[in-house]
């Protein structure tokens, strides 16, 4: 039997780490492709143990079964964007690397994950970090640091956003093609924009939330997945950082530590207020139906 074929979406990869908390890496990504109507696939770069408290170890994939995955994948259909998050190791960030040259995908968003915000083990060494400067950053089209991975990146302090500009611009001398230095973990959550010729501020209220798990990965996600849409890097950046907002803003408090974002608030309908019962639809089962017994 034929079925109708569904629009095609445009397909964004995710490489990226698995959390089995669900709140960040790899299930943070495809929650956040598909609230964007883009379709989303994902290469594993490593299993964590963790929860909402904290990653307790990660076990890297082996580098040929990242490279297989990859191929395998590009082999098989056309991939519009793709955001690399966590890598582990310079294995994993030269199979990457090696895979950007091989597939020349049209938009490379590349978070570079060094640690998780909830703490614990670290998610890249730091012969992979270097790796990850030097070789990584040119490929991409945009690198979207927190200040924590912008003073790794670049051995410096960035305490205001006078350096979190003078980051962005470092990054750019450096090899990228676009920055954004996110500043969720300052006072202010500005996030700071060099695209090489201007810097832009994007402001917003900082929610007053603990539940930020996976926000870093939600929001070069969305990045990726609005570039896939066909928005230029600005609009793309801003919508961005409204979604993660209003995803922290209705987010799950669903364990002890840090909960996870809510990728789907646009999809959820507030449930109805204590005591105000729904007037069941016509077209139920007669037996549901207000005054007719079954
Ligand atoms: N990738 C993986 C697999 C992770 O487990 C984490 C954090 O736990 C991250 C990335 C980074 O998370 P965040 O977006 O909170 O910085």
């Amino acid at each position: 039997m034929s079925h109708p074929a569904s629009p095609q979406l445009p397909i964004v990869l995710t490489i990226a780490g698995f959390d089995p908390s669900g709140g960040a890496g790899i299930a943070a990504d495809l929650k956040t492709i598909a609230a964007h109507n883009c379709y989303g696939i994902a290469a594993v770069t490593a299993l964590t143990v963790q929860s909402t408290q904290g990653v307790k170890s990660t076990h890297l994939t082996p580098a040929a079964t990242l490279r297989a995955q990859l191929d395998t994948l590009a082999e098989d259909m056309t991939i519009v964007a793709v955001k690399i998050g966590m890598l582990g190791n310079k294995a994993n960030a030269a199979v990457v690397a090696e895979f950007l040259d091989r597939a020349q995908i049209a938009t490379v968003v590349l978070d570079p994950v060094a640690r998780a915000q909830s703490g614990g083990a670290e998610l890249m060494d730091a012969a992979g970090l270097k790796f990850l400067r030097e070789e990584l950053m040119k490929r991409a089209t945009v690198v979207t640091p927190n200040v924590p991975e912008a003073e790794a990146l670049l051995g410096m302090e960035v305490k205001d956003v006078a350096a979190m500009e003078a980051a962005a611009r470092k990054l750019v001398e450096l090899g990228a093609r676009a920055v954004v230095v996110k500043g969720g973990h300052m006072e202010k959550a500005i996030d700071v924009l060099f695209d090489g010729t201007e810097i832009l501020h994007f402001g917003g209220e900082k929610v007053k939330s603990p539940n930020t798990h996976g926000s870093g990965c939600t929001f070069a996600s969305a990045v990726t997945a609005q570039l896939a849409s066909g928005r230029p890097l600005r609009e793309a950046v801003l919508l961005a950082k409204a979604y993660v907002t209003k995803a922290i803003e209705r987010s799950y408090a669903i364990g002890k530590g840090p909960g996870p974002l809510n990728h789907f608030y646009r999809f959820q309908q507030e449930p109805p207020a204590r005591g105000v019962h729904e007037v069941p639809q016509h077209g139920m089962h007669p037996a549901s139906e207000p005054g007719v017994r079954g």
